[in-house]
């Protein structure tokens, strides 16, 4: 809707190339049939955003943290590519959440969310949010009404009581997110962790300087690969291998099998997703309760069956 407000047949859309999966099938796919041309650019380099501008380019649209790998990049250069040609900085910060970063303050136009995740928080709705100038909402509603994206007056309220105790959760999603990536590190069986808020990231500095707190969503790489992370899903008892994130349950997914399951083994790869790889969206259960659960899954993962 953002986008549908800002560009219109003809226009242009330089966009990360690190972003939800159907976001992508939307700029790929939906968007050339409405005349809207996308290109894609690799975030960490920071001079491709001003060379993929055009005096079209409507909108500059990133993600961040990104999925799963949890990269960051610095806001300058996808915000002064905007600038420059009067384009609208877009920020899908659905991983961030609005307690952990604030992306108004780093000049974002429009910030957004899949209202779904940590701000609804209880794996019980769809919705999602645009915040941003006056203007700029007012644009996006009207898209919102005439492509029946409208919240229903049940999830309007389930979502209201969500956002009530979005920063208590923030807060143990933090904690427990972190605490477990550092444990994760002594799990045999378990042979990379990244979370933003292990030194060994290579975005701890900048999530250091630009977040509040690095978030609830840990990924492992377990040695093994493939089968042993479908067989350390098959074994969790307390976590559930489901899509989604955000939620007060701890939920596990394999990004091969879902978010990048349109991707070769090769560009698997370059994205950074090994063989093994484990996305965890870490709830707000006991952390002891956690523990025991992933140490037996990742036991059972390094046992091949007979
Ligand atoms: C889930 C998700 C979406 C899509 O949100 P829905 O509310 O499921 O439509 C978009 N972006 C990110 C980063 C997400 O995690």
């Amino acid at each position: 809707m953002t986008i549908l407000s800002a560009a219109s047949t003809g226009d242009h859309v330089v966009a990360s190339r690190s972003l939800y999966g159907d976001t992508h099938l939307l700029l790929k796919r939906e968007l050339p049939r409405l005349g809207i041309a996308t290109t894609l650019v690799d975030p960490h380099d920071a001079h491709a955003w001003a060379a993929a501008v055009t005096p079209r380019t409507r909108v500059v649209l990133i993600e961040m943290p990104t999925n799963p790998t949890l990269r960051l990049f610095d806001l300058g250069p996808p915000r002064r590519a905007a600038r420059s040609v009067g384009a609208i900085l877009a920020a899908d910060m659905t991983f961030a959440t609005p307690i952990n970063l604030r992306a108004a303050e780093h000049g974002v136009d429009a910030v957004i969310h899949s209202a779904t995740k940590y701000l609804g928080g209880h794996s019980d709705l769809i919705a999602g949010v645009v915040a941003g100038s006056a203007k700029l909402v007012a644009g996006v509603a009207e898209m919102v009404k005439l492509y029946g994206a409208s919240l229903d007056p049940q999830t309007a309220w389930l979502l209201e009581r969500g956002v009530r105790t979005l920063p208590a959760r923030m807060e143990r999603h933090n904690a427990s997110a972190l605490a477990l990536a550092r444990w994760f590190r002594t799990v045999p069986g378990v042979r990379r962790v990244l979370h933003p808020g292990l030194p060994d990231h290579p975005d701890h500095a900048l999530a250091s300087s630009m977040m509040s707190g690095y978030g609830g969503m840990v990924s492992i790489v377990l040695e093994g690969g493939t089968e042993a992370a479908d067989r350390f899903c098959r074994n969790l008892r307390l976590a559930a291998a489901a899509p989604s994130l955000g939620g007060v349950e701890t939920l596990v997914s394999q990004p091969r099998h879902t978010s990048h399951s349109d991707l070769s083994a090769e560009e698997l790869e370059a994205a950074g997703i090994e063989p093994g790889f484990v996305r965890i969206s870490v709830g707000l259960e006991e952390i002891r309760d956690l523990q025991a659960d992933f140490a037996a899954a990742a036991s059972a993962a390094a046992t091949p069956p007979p």
